[in-house]
């Protein structure tokens, strides 16, 4: 893949020190609500569960869903809050086949302070891995990455989205 028009490189660091961190309760009840102060890259929404590209992307197309309901821990999720995010991962996984033929996928939750978590609202991560890429170490220090602009991805990912029944 190129990356060439695509140049991104996001300071993850600072985002964690919670210097560019909007001063909202909770920034994902805060997209969900467009609230204007946070940034909006949502891909699909129902009443139960939605999907976004994460603004600090660890790869590109990096996405993350939720339920809507605020919850921070996934014991919390009734029966079909677990059902409707397990078929937004997997048709998610579909749809990054699609369009950025990944290697693999990192998969999972982020629970409790001491997991890196930076958001409490319960969200499910889905990382694309690729065959080439830069090291983990380059990955987590948020230091050398360099990959697509969320905004791209969004725009690459809503149209697909369109798809979800
Ligand atoms: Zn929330």
């Amino acid at each position: 893949m190129t990356f060439k028009s695509q140049l991104y490189i996001p300071n993850k660091m600072e985002y964690l020190r919670g210097h560019k961190r909007p001063a909202v309760d909770c920034i994902i009840c805060s997209i969900l609500q467009k609230d204007p102060v946070v940034s909006n890259l949502l891909v699909f929404e129902n009443e139960t569960v939605a999907c976004s590209v994460n603004l600090y992307p660890y790869n590109a197309g990096h996405l993350f869903i939720f339920p809507v309901r605020h919850i921070v821990d996934p014991r919390e999720l009734t029966e079909k809050e677990q059902a409707e995010m397990n078929k937004l991962r997997n048709f998610a996984i579909t749809q990054l086949e699609e369009i950025y033929q990944p290697n693999g996928f990192n998969i999972g939750f982020n629970i409790g302070y001491a997991s890196g978590a930076s958001i409490d609202h319960l969200h499910q991560h889905i990382v694309p891995r690729y065959g080439r890429e830069l090291g983990f170490v380059d990955i987590i220090s948020g230091s050398k990455i360099i990959i697509e602009d969320p905004n791209i991805t969004l725009e690459k990912l809503r149209e697909n989205f369109k798809k979800y029944e």
